[in-house]
Parts: structure tokens; C-alpha cells; sequence
């Protein structure tokens, strides 16, 4: 299956390269978070979240940290209050540039591992990860990691790109890529796209 992904990523860079003139318009018409801004920054976004995961501090001061402690102190309250929700970040990223920074990470930092004291059954966890907090968080409910994958680590991402795209700082970059996020309800409400820009 990882052969698979990997196929997939090059394909994907391949048709965004900049050798591929639909590659140079985006610049003008589109968000500059492409694919090859992602590329880019992939290895810096990989460290920071690294550093996130890793903080095992109950509280601290960094504001990139905040979903990471919440995640820690209650993942069923982060599931049930964001698994219905998408669309963060929807105005500075397109939704295949989303999901190329998706599988990217995904080839850089998921993992699967054997469930302590079992050879058949696995959980999501991360590479490098050092935090037995969270790892077991992870063992104890084997499919959360994909969970803190989608509320923790994307928003991060997403988040550090929009920081160095535009320069504004986390906090207002958080704020702006939160205020597109919207729940099916709401999506439904909103009959043409799913960008309720003024809610
Ligand atoms: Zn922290």
C-alpha cells in the first residue's frame, strides 16, 4: 500500500511541476499554497509538528500547541466537536492541494504499529513519536491517531502554511482559516459551495 501512495505523490508532483504551464497560471488564479509551495515547506511542517506532538507538558504557551493539549485532555470532546466540520483553511488552499498535503504527511510521519503484546493487531500512531500520553491515547482506541491526524496535525499544517504564504501570525492565520470551517449542517445550508465566508 505505501508503494501505492508513493506512486501516487510522484504522479501528483509530476503534474504540478513547473515544467507544466497549468502549473504557472496558478500563480495568478489560484492560491499560491500549491503543491510545490507545499513541497517546499514540507520538511519545516514535519519538525514543527514533531515538536507539537512531542511536548508532553500538561499545559503550555505556545499558541501552535493549543489543539495538541486539547486533543491530550479530552480526544472524545475533539472528536465529537469536529468530526462533522471541514473546509478550515478553504480560502488559502484548494481542496487537491489539500489533499496532497494530506498524503504527504501521511507518507512522512503516519505509521502503523503492533498493539502491545499482539502480532496481528495494529494502530495509527506517528514516526518519532516520544510522548506515552498520546501513544496511548493511541493504543488504547487503535483508530484515534487518525483522528488527532485530522484535527490536530492538518490544521497545524495548514495553519504553518498560511503563516508563511501571507506572513500574518499564527494566531490570525488560525483565526482566518477557522472562520471557513463549517459543519455539514451548515453546509447544507449553504447551497452554492461550501465557503459560508460570513457566517
Ligand atoms: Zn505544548
Amino acid at each position: 500500500m505505501e508503494t501505492n501512495s508513493e506512486d501516487t505523490v510522484i504522479h501528483r508532483q509530476d503534474g504540478y511541476d513547473n515544467t507544466n504551464p497549468s502549473s504557472r497560471q496558478s500563480s495568478t488564479n489560484r492560491s499560491e499554497i500549491n503543491t510545490d509551495f507545499i513541497a517546499k515547506h514540507v520538511n519545516s511542517i514535519v519538525n514543527t509538528l514533531a515538536d507539537m506532538m512531542n511536548c508532553s507538558l500538561s499545559k503550555c504557551d505556545e499558541a501552535e500547541h493549543k489543539r495538541h493539549h486539547e486533543f491530550i485532555r479530552s480526544p472524545e470532546k475533539m472528536y465529537a466537536d469536529n468530526y462533522l466540520k471541514y473546509c478550515f483553511g478553504a480560502k488559502y488552499i484548494e481542496p487537491e492541494d489539500f489533499e496532497y498535503l494530506q498524503q504527504i504527511l501521511g507518507e512522512r510521519i503516519c505509521v502503523n504499529k503492533f498493539l502491545p503484546g499482539s502480532i496481528f493487531s495494529r494502530y495509527s500512531s506517528f514516526k518519532n513519536l516520544d510522548n506515552e500520553e498520546l501513544e496511548k491515547i493511541f493504543i488504547d482506541s487503535p483508530l484515534m491517531g487518525h483522528e488527532y491526524f485530522k484535527f490536530v496535525i492538518l490544521k497545524e499544517a495548514v495553519t504553518y502554511l498560511v503563516c508563511c504564504n501571507t506572513g500574518l501570525p499564527y494566531e490570525e492565520s488560525d483565526e482566518r482559516c477557522s472562520q471557513t470551517e463549517a459543519s455539514v449542517a451548515q453546509h447544507k445550508r449553504v447551497q452554492e459551495g461550501c465557503f459560508p465566508f460570513n457566517l
